[in-house]
């Protein structure tokens, strides 16, 4: 065995440098981070070929001291914590000390900065090889240059993506820190061109920078506090949905995160708006107690853990749910434009409303943190007598009772303010509930249920299994694939036309002696061969037969383009521009004739001529919901998708009065594939025996 060996600075930092800073967009993130802690209003972000020549941050915030030039360079070196117990109340975004060195480490670094009353100074590393302190002129705040990354580890240089991949995470993650931070101004260049900008103005400025003005019309601005827990930020509204989980941002406490008890309150409280592979929208700052949230788990992953998931659960899914639900208590929740389908209100929902934002009325307080949290475990604990020491310290309307747990018979009624019992009709009588209570065992759990919707939830929800509904929409991709998900819905779908495929050519057999035997409805056609009838749907026969030939065209490149009079013009984001120019040959070689006449702002002068009635919007909108996904664009498959629209329309109909003529013709492009389904997966061919038939007049048994 050799000697063991402590490592060398040098060494030691190299290998803590894969833990931090494994991409561009990882220096990115912790510049930006450092920039945030020292309190600047303003942040510039410049990056040049994807961030590997070069990433700087410059920021107007606190500086370093000279003294301190030279440690925040060292490993474990941070102003941010000092005492173990720091750890519990970490208000900053960085405090492990290690970002400067691991970046030191694989680049050239140099750091010029310049705090209020001092000198401005600068220092240079050069793969962890510190310079000397030089004196330089310069602004109060902070400059770091970090140029030739992994200039030192060419193995990690071989794994980076290309210049646009690595530039694409990068805007990922200063959209992030837009919407997060929207008192600070931000500037973001790519080689040289300003990509994003905010003011610092705000959320509403801060979420039109990213998103676009046209997206807030499509959302709710929510800003609720309940139990200590500030809820605050932009929810999609019941219509506006996406084909992917990447709309899908929260800040907990200033930090973005992806963690599973907050995206299964949010998909549960939608779950009733959203078919199958929609996904909300929404960017939300959540802001809890720092005592009850564990931030410590690992530097780069974005998952945090709770003390208690049940309050956190609980309180965002009570404000998303009311407010999509439209119940009254949106009200306290809602900035602006309130919900179009808010439930009935009293007749004087005026002075109700303001009377609900007086805090002061002991009706309208809502439970502290410590209190609600020992309000449920009480309940937890012993239902039976806290019921009756319970004096419901908050208002709920009808609607608020609304169980998470839906088989839970539900009695309602806890306590009503004397201005919302107006329409008393609305509202079950006190003594209805008594009984309720004394008839169900379960009476008075499911009444503290009621009461305290936001205190219980599902434990199931949080397991992820492919046979909870839920949940599938839940986890993160990786937990989804953890537990044998097939996530990718194209991969599922070419496997299946595979096998389906393989099948028809099985089943091809010689038609030569099939002789046509009538039509039924006008829809089914009758061939008689040996002793089986063979019935041929036209609709889905001839749909095939028409994808079929589009589907050649579009692999031999073969597809014609129809000009328009008027070209279709989309504004996109940043991120999604950028998408849109990577994809721009693939759209064009499918029959697409589009351009960027403006930066980000894409025109659609012909489509296809296969495709002429194609709902440009909507495809456009699919193409786009491939942004930030975590698979790569399957554009073919998705054009695949429009031609058997297109094929479906232009077919005839069931129902249509055939020819024998056309039916002839029909029947000969079948050509004997029996197999044959339709592009939506219906069979085209169905059989029948003389068996089947002698057995339906019980000729045999
Ligand atoms: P951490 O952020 O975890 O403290 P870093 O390695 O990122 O560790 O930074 C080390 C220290 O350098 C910080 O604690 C801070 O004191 C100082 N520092 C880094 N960047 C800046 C900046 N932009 N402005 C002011 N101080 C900074
Ligand atoms: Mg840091």
């Amino acid at each position: 065995m050799p000697r063991i060996n402590i490592l060398p600075p040098s060494v030691y930092n190299r290998i803590a440098a894969g833990e931090v800073v494994d991409r561009p967009y990882s220096v990115v993130k912790e510049l930006v981070e450092n920039a945030i802690d020292a309190g600047a209003s303003e942040i510039s972000i410049y990056i040049e070929d994807g961030g590997k020549s070069l990433v700087r941050i410059i920021d107007n915030g606190c500086g370093i001291e000279r003294d301190d030039l030279q440690s925040a360079f060292l490993p474990h070196a941070t102003s941010k914590i000092s005492r173990a117990e720091d750890l519990d109340y970490i208000l900053t975004l960085g405090f492990r000390g290690e970002a400067v060195a691991s970046i030191a480490a694989v680049s050239k670094m140099t750091i010029t900065s310049k705090t209020e009353n001092g000198k401005c100074y600068s220092l240079r590393s050069n793969g962890g090889e510190l310079g000397d302190i030089e004196e330089k002129p310069g602004e109060k705040g902070t400059d770091v240059i970090v140029s030739e990354l992994f200039f030192n580890a060419p193995v990690r240089l071989k794994f980076l993506k290309s210049d646009r991949a690595e530039e694409a995470d990068i805007t990922t993650f200063v959209a992030r820190f837009i919407l997060s931070r929207p008192s600070i101004a931000f500037n973001y260049y790519v080689n040289g061109k300003n990509v994003l900008q905010s003011f610092g103005e705000g959320d509403e400025s801060a979420f039109a920078c990213v998103y676009g003005a046209a997206t807030l019309e499509n959302c709710y601005r929510i800003d609720a506090d309940r139990h200590g827990i500030k809820i605050r930020g932009y929810i999609g509204n019941q219509n506006f949905t996406k084909s992917n989980k990447s709309y899908q941002t929260v800040f907990l406490n200033g930090r973005y995160v992806s963690n599973q008890t907050i995206s299964a309150a949010l998909t549960n409280a939608y779950a009733n708006y959203l078919m199958k592979r929609q996904y909300p929208f929404y960017v939300l700052n959540i802001d809890v107690p720092p005592e009850i949230v564990d931030v410590n788990v690992h530097p780069n992953k974005a998952d945090v853990r709770f003390s208690d998931n049940k309050i956190i659960y609980g309180c965002i899914y009570k404000v998303v749910s009311d407010v999509l639900d439209g119940n009254a208590s949106a009200l306290n929740y809602v900035v602006g434009n309130q919900p179009a389908n808010i439930g009935p209100l009293p007749s004087n929902a005026d002075s109700v409303l303001s009377e609900k934002i007086d805090m002061s009325k002991p009706f309208e307080r809502t439970l502290s943190y410590d209190e609600a949290r020992k309000a449920m475990f009480e309940m937890d604990e012993k239902p039976q007598t806290v019921a009756k020491n319970i004096d419901l310290p908050f208002s709920l309307s009808t609607d608020d009772k609304r169980s998470i747990n839906n088989s839970a018979p539900k009695i309602e009624e806890p306590y009503i303010p004397e201005n919302m019992r107006k329409n008393q009709s609305e509202y079950k009588s006190e003594k209805l509930i008594q009984e309720a209570k004394a008839t169900s065992s379960e009476g008075e759990q499911n009444t503290l249920r009621n009461m305290f919707p936001d205190l219980y939830f599902e434990p199931s929800i949080f397991t992820l299994n492919s046979s909870n509904p839920v949940a599938t929409g839940v986890g993160n991709e990786e937990n989804a694939a953890k537990s044998g998900l097939i996530l990718d819905p194209f991969e599922e779908n070419k496997k299946f036309l595979l096998e389906k495929e393989q099948q028809a050519r099985q089943e091809q057999i010689d038609v030569s002696s099939f002789v046509f035997a009538g039509k039924l409805f006008n829809t089914y056609l009758l061939y008689e061969h040996g002793s089986e009838v063979y019935i041929i749907d036209q609709h889905a026969a001839h749909e095939r037969l028409i994808f079929n030939r589009l589907k050649e065209k579009m692999q031999q490149r073969k597809i014609a383009c129809q000009s328009m009079l008027v070209p279709y013009t989309i504004s996109l984001n940043a991120f999604e521009s950028a998408f849109m120019r990577e994809n721009l040959d693939r759209i064009r070689e499918m029959g697409f004739e589009i351009d960027e006449p403006q930066q980000n702002t894409f025109a659609v002068s012909g489509v296809p001529t296969d495709l002429i009635t194609i709902d440009l919007p909507s495809f456009f909108h699919d193409i786009l919901g491939e942004v930030g996904g975590y698979r790569s664009i399957k554009l073919e498959e998705l054009l695949k998708d429009k031609l058997a629209t297109a094929a479906c329309k232009a077919a005839v109909k069931g129902g249509d009065d055939l020819s024998k003529a056309e039916i002839d013709e029909l029947f000969r492009l079948i050509d004997g594939n029996l197999g044959l389904k339709c592009p939506h997966g219906r069979p085209v061919v169905a059989k029948l025996t003389k068996y089947e038939l002698e057995k339906m007049f019980k000729r045999v048994v």
